[in-house]
């Protein structure tokens, strides 16, 4: 493909708004938010797609869209216990941009790269630059994977592995496919809720020629991300031969309280995505603000635990640095 015929989800990452007074003269807000700026902006700036600010409610300084993207100066606040590499990354890598915390399971950092910045993310410090295995040392990786026989099942993380090429991710796959006791492809991204134009037939077409299985873990926390164009991106994921879970994170403010978890779940299964971890914040530095305590997590879940099938309720989890899986709280 040439330079000249982008695809469409190229081009709306390449206009996604990176300044917070523009995101808020749009939304009817100007000066009702304060952000951070200087350097502490730039080392992790704002970044959400037009079609995301879309979903956001005019004139409501508190909509849960907004509030996961804004960068308020709450950010700037220095919490004990908040820390740039709060569930060990570091110390989990074993080759270039390769991390190994579970049994069965490797995760190539893919890129730095997000079509959007979650304020809460908890690689929002990660060293991308040192770690890029699709670089040089993409064969040293490769060769990691290839000589450890307990992993079959690799997960394409970041950043979000989407943001990169179709003919990138082609060519990864195609190599990890060259490995026979790899099984399955687990892919983490946010791309289908937060730039739905991403899932275009290119993508979909390598998804169904893979031998590999795929399963695709999307990241929505609230109902009104889901509109109708996410739908049908799904449901395109699906009859390409996706399995698709949903993980979501706890945060103050945006999804806290039962009616919004209990939505959440509905409006998931709506669409045919298992709502699969509900992750108790990680605590990186920046993201204080959007912290619930444990306790009210467990009776959150207790509670929509009296709404929802079994199956609509999701696990809520914590990483632990050092453990052999993730811990379950409830
Ligand atoms: S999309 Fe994922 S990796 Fe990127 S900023 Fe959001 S939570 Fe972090």
């Amino acid at each position: 493909m040439g330079i000249d015929t982008k695809q469409a989800w190229q081009t709306a990452l390449a206009n996604v708004i990176k300044d917070p007074e523009e995101l808020l003269a749009q939304l009817g807000l100007s000066h009702k938010l304060t952000a951070i700026d200087g350097d502490m902006l730039k080392k992790f700036p704002l970044r959400v797609p037009q079609s995301y600010i879309n979903k956001m409610r005019h004139g409501d300084a508190h909509d849960p869209l907004l509030r996961q993207v804004f960068p308020l100066i709450d950010e700037a606040l220095t919490v004990d216990n908040f820390v740039t590499d709060p569930v060990g990354d570091s110390l989990a890598i074993t080759a270039p941009g390769l991390l190994q915390k579970y049994h069965g399971r490797a995760l190539l950092v893919t890129t730095g790269a997000c079509a959007i910045h979650c304020r809460y993310c908890f690689r929002r410090h990660f060293p991308y630059g040192d770690s890029n295995p699709l670089a040089s040392q993409w064969l040293e990786t490769l060769s990691t994977l290839r000589n450890d026989l307990t992993i079959n099942e690799v997960i394409l993380s970041g950043g979000d592995p989407l943001v990169l090429t179709d003919s990138k991710l082609a060519a990864m796959v195609a190599d990890l496919e060259t490995i026979p006791h790899l099984k399955r492809l687990r892919i983490h991204t946010r791309l289908p809720i937060v730039l739905p134009e991403r899932i275009d037939q290119h993508l979909l077409k390598w998804i169904e020629s893979t031998r590999l299985q795929i399963i695709m873990v999307v990241h929505a926390n609230h109902a009104n991300e889901i509109d109708n164009e996410v739908a049908i991106a799904l449901n395109d994921l699906q009859l390409a031969g996706c399995q698709l879970l949903n993980q979501a994170v706890l945060l103050k403010g945006i999804n806290d309280y039962e009616e919004s978890l209990v939505k959440l779940s509905e409006r998931l299964s709506d669409v045919n995505v298992m709502p699969y971890y509900l992750h108790l914040l990680d605590p990186v530095a920046g993201a204080s603000h959007f912290d619930v305590p444990d306790q009210i997590g467990i009776e959150l879940i207790n509670s929509i635990r009296k709404k929802l099938p079994g199956y609509l309720v999701p696990r809520l989890v914590r990483e632990q640095q050092g453990q052999a899986s993730k811990t379950i709280i409830s």
